[in-house]
């Protein structure tokens, strides 16, 4: 640290996204992106695009909303994307925390929400998960504090049923539930329908893992208009211009092509199926994940000797050295190709013969 750097930033513990180690190709599993490339109209579209990136990008985002409003069939100003979902996140701590509203999220999830919470200086409770890893959603009824559910939660990839949200969300209504859809497309049911029926719910998704955009940074919220308006002065008292041109080509270009995104989606459910399978045979326990990711446990091997052993194979998953969770590795579902990879690699470690 500087001497320079203020001092309300000098306990700030930052986020530490996935390794992405430059010494040799890996099969990448560490950071749950898709393995599979954007459609391929989309490199037409982002090029066509490239003639216009002397102009900034249109603030409002009309063209890229009034799509998503199509496929979400929410209205284009119950919309506001952002750079990613981590941008619309960080503007729901700086809009509906602070320290007379704290936050509230499980003790095992993003680990992000715990850094925003620091950077935004906002009083935070952690609710420990039970003993299966379940958010127990009592937990969190009438809690009158600004409630963040990773839903799947990561890494557990554990569902809640949306009736279970929903009565989170009724019984805290002086108070926002933010619902995480990051990885619903894997198998949950969305709360976005529910925006019509309750003003105190934001439920943000990203374009980073169902539609093969991480690269391109992009994510949204949906929620009633009145606090789309809010998030919305957050986002002109930042950075108007959050979205850039490439991005918006991008979108567009994808959302043309929901289904080629859909049919992913269902390949990577079946393979976390074929994964799952595969790492029960061999002994591991792992949770219910309807995400794509597995988390997975070996009685014979610590997570952080496994992932160490994978590396130096040329597979990166990810460990998390938190004291429940450390027998645990959080496993990106990946082609069949991959997985194989992974599996036999898995073995040669463990000495299972086949
Ligand atoms: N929420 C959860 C639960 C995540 O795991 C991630 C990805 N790390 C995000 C949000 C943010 O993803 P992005 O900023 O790429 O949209």
């Amino acid at each position: 640290m500087s001497k320079f750097l203020s001092e309300k930033y000098s306990s700030l513990v930052p986020y530490v996204p996935g390794e992405q180690p430059k010494d040799m190709e890996y099969i990448k599993l560490n950071t749950n992106e898709s393995p599979f490339p954007p459609p391929e109209n989309t490199g037409k579209e982002v090029m066509e695009e490239v003639s216009r990136l002397q102009l900034y990008p249109d603030p409002e985002c009309t063209a890229l909303n009034v799509k998503l409003a199509g496929v979400l069939n929410v209205s284009p100003d119950e919309i506001l994307a952002t750079n990613g979902s981590d941008e619309i996140l960080n503007f729901a701590f700086m809009a509906f925390c602070d320290k007379d509203t704290p936050a509230v999220f499980p003790d095992i999830t993003y680990g992000f929400y715990k850094v925003f919470a620091g950077i935004n200086n906002v009083p935070y409770t952690e609710i420990p998960l039970d003993r299966d890893f379940k958010i127990n959603p009592d937990d969190y009824k009438g809690i009158n504090k600004t409630v963040f559910i990773a839903n799947p939660n990561a890494p557990t990839g554990i569902i809640l049923k949306c009736s279970e949200i929903e009565e989170i969300i009724k019984s805290n209504p002086d108070n926002i539930v933010v619902v995480d859809e990051a990885y619903i497309d894997f198998g949950g049911e969305s709360c976005v329908p529910l925006i019509h029926k309750y003003d105190n719910l934001l439920v943000t998704q990203t374009f980073s893992k169902s539609r093969s955009m991480a690269g391109a940074r992009l994510g949204f919220g949906v929620a009633a208009k009145p606090l789309i308006r809010d998030l919305n002065a957050i986002k002109y008292s930042t950075n108007p211009y959050n979205i850039n041109r490439l991005t918006v080509a991008a979108a567009l270009a994808t959302l043309s092509n929901d289904k080629y995104n859909k049919d992913n989606c269902r390949i990577i459910t079946e393979n976390r199926a074929y994964l799952s399978e595969e790492l029960k045979k061999i002994g591991f326990t792992l949770t219910d994940s309807r995400a794509n990711f597995v988390f997975a446990a070996h009685p014979e091997i610590s997570g952080r000797e496994l992932y160490l052993k994978l590396k130096e194979k040329g597979i990166l998953i990810r460990h998390f050295d938190t004291e429940r969770i450390s027998c645990y590795n959080r496993i990106t579902v990946g082609t069949k190709a991959q997985l194989d990879a992974l599996i036999a690699a898995v073995k040669e470690i463990l000495k299972i013969k086949d």
